[in-house]
């Protein structure tokens, strides 16, 4: 990979690989004249997807004819984030987990399953990955420039202008990927720039909202802060039961987290005509956290403030304690409360905790194969900037991964096919 860098840290260096000077004799050159460089292939974005895109593309038509541009000072700061830093890279219940392991593999990281059908690199660590995808674009010769956040794109016949700041070059490429991702994690470079860009190609962008996040709750539970439960969640809309997760509970100083709670957030769709003030009032979380255990109100006859068995044994200390008051010392609604502690959910926690966007460029705006947008020749869009989120677990690397490799290779033969072979 040819890093390009204006400016940057030595840490983003090390990252990217050796600066090299783009090749003036390359079909993809710099015109120093006018400032314009032009380019094949133009990649929006260094992330999973746009990753994968570079190195599909650069293996079928050569690393030099494919550019990327990064907003951040280094090429995927957001995997070294995912996993807790473990990168759980698919999911074995993906239809193409075994085709993600196997890309993987071929670029030197082995991986390993987990529970739930997690896959992570065996070292279970994000940095494996990151690097891999990192050292097959610099061995393909693929251009990263980082530090280059795109502002601008215009349509000039049948290429596209694209602009950035902080690098005066304007790029004109024959074909465009974005592949710049959502707007969850803003601190890792996604903050809707995509959705905008987008927008202004006249892509239809459904609404972004937070997904795959705590939830805060009107009820107090500060108390409860930092305890965890393994149980069952589920959402209600109204009476209508949403959906039901089974995993860990975590109460947080606001509400409710982990990863089923995560897995809830997804459903949590704001009623059309309300906001986000009282917007999710008609929905309720309701935790069973004796699921699977049998219990009767005989069980805790003796149970008191001084003598909280068997209650603790179920729930953790503090839990026990906020079931007992609640139930006002009432063995049968102690048994209630185990099974349905009932939380009401205030809101969504925003952008900074969510992992995933929810909506993106309307899915009927694109090729499902090529991921192609049907109206506009030349234009791809992979990833998260999609309308598209899954669930926790792997699904939506998958779909980075997945979406990038299909875009990246559909642009090559593109090229191939408009061109016939391209001369070294
Ligand atoms: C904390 C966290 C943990 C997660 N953990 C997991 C997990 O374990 N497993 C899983 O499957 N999913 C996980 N996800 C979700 C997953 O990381 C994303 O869905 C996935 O990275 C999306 O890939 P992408 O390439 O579409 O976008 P991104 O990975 O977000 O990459 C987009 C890139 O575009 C760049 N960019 C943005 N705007 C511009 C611009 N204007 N110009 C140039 N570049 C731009 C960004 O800097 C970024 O590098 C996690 C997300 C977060 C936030």
């Amino acid at each position: 990979m040819k890093a390009e860098k204006k400016r940057g840290t030595g840490a983003a260096r090390k990252a990217t690989g050796s600066v090299r000077k783009d090749n003036p004799n390359g079909v993809s050159s710099t015109n120093r004249a006018n400032g314009t460089v032009d380019t094949r292939i133009c990649i929006v974005g260094a992330g999973a997807s746009g990753m994968t895109a570079a190195i599909a593309a650069g293996r079928r038509i050569g690393g030099r004819h494919v550019l990327v541009l990064e907003k951040l000072d280094a090429p995927g700061h957001k995997i070294l984030a995912t996993g807790n830093g473990r990168c759980n890279l698919t999911n074995m219940a993906c239809e193409n987990a075994a085709w993600t392991r196997e890309f993987f593999r071929g670029l030197g990281v082995f991986t390993r399953e987990e529970d739930d059908g997690r896959v992570y690199p065996w070292c279970g660590d994000a940095r494996a990955v990151q690097q891999a995808l990192v050292s097959e674009m610099e061995r393909l010769g693929v251009r990263v420039r980082t530090d280059s956040a795109v502002t601008k794109i215009e349509r000039q016949k049948d290429k596209f202008l694209i602009y950035t700041r902080g690098n005066g070059d304007v790029i004109r490429a024959d074909r465009l990927l974005l592949a710049c991702g959502g707007k969850a994690g803003p601190k890792l470079g996604t903050t809707g720039d995509g959705a905008r860009l987008a927008r202004s190609l006249s892509l239809e962008v459904k609404p972004l909202a937070p997904a795959l996040t705590a939830v805060e709750v009107y009820e107090d539970v500060g108390s409860l802060k930092g305890i965890r439960a393994r149980g069952k969640a589920a959402l209600y809309y109204k009476d209508l039961k949403i959906d039901e997760e089974t995993g860990e509970i975590q109460f947080t100083a606001y509400g409710v987290s982990g990863i089923c709670i995560f897995n809830l957030s997804r459903k949590m769709v704001l009623p059309p005509g309300k906001n986000l003030k009282d917007g999710f009032d008609d929905y309720r979380v309701v935790l069973d956290l004796a699921d699977g255990l049998t219990i009767r109100k005989e069980d805790f006859l003796g149970v008191s403030e001084q003598n909280l068995l068997p209650l603790e044994s179920v729930v953790r200390r503090p839990l026990a304690k906020r079931i007992l008051e609640m139930a006002e010392g009432d063995p049968g609604r102690c048994v209630e409360l185990l099974h349905s502690f009932t939380l009401h959910p205030k809101g969504l926690k925003g952008w900074d905790m969510a992992q995933v966007t929810r909506g993106g460029t309307a899915l009927e705006e694109l090729d499902w194969e090529t991921f192609t947008v049907k109206k506009v020749p030349g234009l791809y869009v992979s990833g998260e900037l999609q309308d598209w989120d899954g669930p926790c677990g792997g699904f939506n690397l998958q779909h980075a991964w997945e979406t990038g490799f299909a875009a990246g290779e559909a642009m090559a033969e593109s090229v191939l096919a408009g061109e016939g072979r391209i001369k070294e």
